[in-house]
C-alpha cells in the first residue's frame, strides 16, 4: 500500500493544517530551544501529546468525520510525522508525549505499568525521554555500560548507574525509558521506567547544530534507584523482553523516524518553489528531480510502514527507506540552496536550518551504515525474494 486510501488522505489533511500552525515558530524554536515549551498549546503538538497510546488507554482519540486515529500504527505515523517534519523537525521531535518510550512500554509493559505511563501521559501534556545511546556506545548499543543492579536485600531497590547521551527532551522530561544492561549475554538487558525526579538522575543540554528544538541532552544516572515495578517487561520470560524485543519495537518506530528526511527534503522543495517564481529551464529540470526523489522515497517508507505494520520483525524495509530518506534530506536541501546563490545560507536563514536539521536525519535511530547492516542481513534471511532472485544465477 503506497497510495493514501480516503481514511489516512483525512488524517493528512488535518496533520498539514495543525502543521501550518507551527510553520512560523520555527526560527523562534531554532534560536531558543526553550521556546517549545511556550508553544506546546499548538494542536500539532498538544494533540500529538494524547495520541500515540493504545485504545485500550486513551479515551479521546482524534475523531475524523467517522474515522477514529490512535496513531498506533506506523501507517498513520509516517503521514502525520511528514507533515509535523516539514513544518519544523526539531519542533516535531521536541513535542510533548511518548513517540518513543510509548512504543516500548505498550511493548513490554504490564497493564499496571501501562496504566501509570500513559495516564501520566493523559493526565497533562508531558514530556518524555527514551534513553539509549551512550557516549561511546551510540550504534553498538549492544555494549552499552549502564547497569541495572538488582537489589541484595529482595524487598529493596535496584540501582541504576551510567551515562546517557542525545537523549531528545532530556531536560524538559518527566519522566521516561532507560535501557540498561542486567548482565553478560544476549538476555542481560532490561528497559525500565524512570523518574526524573529521583535522586542520582540529572541532565545537561548537549548543544547541536540543528533540531534544536528537540532538546538533546546527557543523562547522568548515579545510584538512581528504581522499585522492583519500575522494570518493564517483568511478567514476560527474558527472551520477549530483551534486546531482540527491544529490536522488534525499534522496528516499528523506525519509518516514523525515517519519514522525518521526506518532510525535511519537502519544506525545501517548498521553499524554491515559493521564493523562486520564474525558473530557467536547467533549473525546472533540477526541481522536478527534487520532486520526484521526494516521491519514491515517500512510496518506499509508505510500504515499509506497512510491513512493520503487518510483520514487526520485517524491519529490513524500513532500514532501506531510513537509509534512502537520511540521503535524501541532506542531498535536496543541499540542492535548494543552489537556486539562491553563493549568498544562500545568510540571506535565507529558513533554509539554512533546513540544511542544518538534514544532517541529524542520518543519526536518528541509526545511522545509514547501521541500516545498511539491516538490510543485509534481510537480505541473507531471504526477505527480498525478487532481488535475490535477480542476484542469482539461473539454471539453463
Ligand atoms: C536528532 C537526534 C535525536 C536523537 N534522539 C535520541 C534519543 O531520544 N535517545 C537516544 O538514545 N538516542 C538518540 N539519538 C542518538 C542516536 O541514536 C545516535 O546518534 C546514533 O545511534 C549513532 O550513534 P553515535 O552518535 O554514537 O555514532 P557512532 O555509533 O559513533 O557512529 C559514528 C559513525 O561510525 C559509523 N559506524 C558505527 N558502527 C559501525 C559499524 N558497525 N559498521 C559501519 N559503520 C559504523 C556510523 O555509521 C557513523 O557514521 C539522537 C540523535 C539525533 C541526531
Amino acid at each position: 500500500m503506497t497510495e493514501l486510501d480516503p481514511r489516512l488522505r483525512r488524517l493528512q489533511a488535518q496533520a498539514r493544517e495543525w502543521a501550518a500552525e507551527m510553520r512560523p515558530y520555527a526560527l523562534e524554536v531554532d534560536a531558543d530551544p526553550d521556546a517549545v515549551t511556550r508553544v506546546a498549546h499548538l494542536p500539532a503538538l498538544a494533540r500529538v501529546a494524547a495520541l500515540q497510546i493504545p485504545p485500550e488507554f486513551n479515551p479521546e482519540p482524534l475523531v475524523l468525520g467517522d474515522q477514529t486515529y490512535y496513531l498506533m500504527s506506523a501507517s498513520e505515523r509516517v503521514v502525520f510525522f511528514e507533515e509535523g517534519a516539514c513544518a519544523d523537525l526539531g519542533m516535531m521531535l521536541g513535542s510533548p508525549g511518548g513517540p518513543m518510550s510509548g512504543v516500548v512500554v505498550d511493548a513490554l509493559g504490564s497493564q499496571e505499568q501501562k496504566e501509570w505511563f500513559f495516564g501520566r501521559l493523559l493526565a497533562r501534556p508531558t514530556w518524555t525521554f527514551f534513553a539509549l545511546s551512550e557516549p561511546e556506545h551510540g550504534s553498538d548499543a549492544v555494549n552499552m555500560a549502564t547497569t541495572l543492579t538488582a537489589p541484595s536485600d529482595p524487598d529493596g531497590p535496584a540501582r541504576l548507574n551510567g551515562v546517557k547521551r542525545y537523549v531528545g527532551n532530556a531536560g524538559r522530561a518527566e519522566f521516561g525509558v532507560v535501557f540498561a544492561r542486567t548482565g553478560p549475554g544476549p538476555l542481560g538487558f532490561a528497559a525500565a521506567l524512570v523518574d526524573a525526579s529521583t535522586p542520582g538522575f540529572a541532565t545537561t543540554p548537549v548543544r547541536t547544530i540543528g533540531v534544536r528544538g528537540a532538546g538533546l541532552g546527557e543523562i547522568t544516572l548515579n545510584d538512581v534507584e528504581l522499585a522492583p515495578d519500575r522494570v518493564l517487561g517483568a511478567h514476560l520470560r527474558p527472551s520477549r523482553r530483551g534486546m531482540a524485543a527491544w529490536l522488534r519495537t525499534f522496528n516499528l518506530l523506525r519509518p516514523a523516524v525515517a519519514v522525518m528526511g521526506v518532510g525535511v527534503a519537502r519544506a525545501a522543495y517548498e521553499y524554491v518553489l515559493a521564493e523562486r517564481s520564474s525558473l530557467r529551464a536547467t533549473e525546472r529540470l533540477r526541481l522536478e528531480r527534487m520532486e520526484r526523489a521526494i516521491a519514491t522515497t515517500r512510496r518506499m517508507l509508505r510500504a515499509a510502514a506497512a510491513a512493520v505494520d503487518h510483520d514487526p520483525s520485517a524491519g529490513h524495509f524500513a532500514s532501506a527507506a531510513k537509509a534512502t530518506s537520511a540521503r535524501l534530506a541532506e542531498r535536496v536541501t543541499l540542492a535548494a540552496l543552489d537556486f539562491f546563490g553563493p549568498g544562500a545560507r545568510l540571506e535565507h536563514p529558513l533554509l539554512d536550518k533546513l540544511v542544518r536539521d538534514a544532517g541529524s536525519v542520518e543519526y536518528m535511530e541509526g545511522t545509514s551504515n547501521i541500516q545498511r547492516l539491516g538490510v543485509f542481513s534481510g537480505l541473507l534471511r531471504g526477505a527480498f525474494p525478487p532481488l535475490q532472485a535477480t542476484l542469482l544465477p539461473t539454471e539453463s
